[in-house]
């Protein structure tokens, strides 16, 4: 489903150089969920952003659902991205809109219409456990309504794959795991691919399938997590 390979990208600010993927090759399977777990610093966040694009490679190819991102064109990759969907550590709602709204926010984007986009919201609040909440602000929310909405949000281009960036990383133990436990279920039930970045074991431990270990740039570790887990 997601074909990485070597990945390389480097940033240069003030006669410096910081390489922060250094030729990383991954694969993810289709309906997988696969965590890349590593330290702060590691390269996880370019990885990450790398994938759909949001940071262009400066090595390497980046293929999901068969189609190589990295050789297309800037229109046809921005249609390609609305089926990636993505999820923020620190949700990145927009406050001046209801929870509506913000679900709302892609499908007037890729000019849906009025009656179908309403209908669409409505299922992707139910799907996330908000239905009752639509009118709300992200203001009135808990965290974990707020990523909740930001999962909603991710789904409403009906994306084939889930880019998940520290999403409970800003939440409390409980909530964490309710958010895991609904990625999980999504991830059954759309047969979800989801590819995930945190800097906890944990989260690793819980909802993901496979894993790679990221340690300044390069991919030190990787394989089936309960193969990983009990590697000596
Ligand atoms: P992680 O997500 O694992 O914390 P990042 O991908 O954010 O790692 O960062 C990897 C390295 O690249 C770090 O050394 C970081 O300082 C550097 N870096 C990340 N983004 C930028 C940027 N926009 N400009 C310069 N350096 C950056
Ligand atoms: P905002 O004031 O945040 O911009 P709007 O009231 O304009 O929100 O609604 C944005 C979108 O959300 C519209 O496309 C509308 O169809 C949809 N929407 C609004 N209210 C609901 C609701 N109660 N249930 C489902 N969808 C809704």
């Amino acid at each position: 489903m997601i074909q990485i390979e070597g990945l390389r990208k480097a940033y240069h600010s003030r006669g410096r150089t910081v390489v922060a993927v250094d030729g990383v090759d991954l694969e993810v399977r289709e309906g997988e969920v696969y965590g890349v777990l590593g330290r702060s610093g590691a390269g996880k966040s370019t990885l990450l952003r790398c994938v759909n694009l949001l940071e262009r490679p400066d090595a390497g190819t980046v293929t999901v659902d068969g189609v190589d991102l990295t050789a297309l064109p800037e229109r046809r990759l921005r249609q390609h991205r609305q089926r990636i969907g993505m999820i923020h550590q620190h949700f990145a709602l927009l406050s001046s809109r209801t929870v509506a709204g913000n679900v709302a926010f892609p499908l007037e984007v890729m000019g849906v219409d009025r009656r179908e986009r309403a209908q669409r919201v409505a299922e992707l609040l139910d799907l996330v456990g908000l239905g009752d909440r639509a009118r709300a602000y992200p203001a009135q929310l808990s965290g974990g309504q707020k990523q909740r909405v930001g999962i909603a949000r991710a789904l409403a281009g009906r994306p084939t794959v889930l880019l998940s960036d520290e999403a409970t990383s800003a939440l409390d133990p409980e909530t964490t795991a309710s958010i895991l436990e609904l990625l999980r279920d999504l991830n059954r039930r759309l047969g979800l691919t989801i590819l995930l970045i945190t800097h906890e074991m944990e989260v690793v431990k819980r909802i993901c399938d496979s894993a790679a270990v990221l340690r300044e740039g390069r991919i030190v570790e990787s394989g089936r997590v309960r193969d990983l887990l009990t590697r000596p």
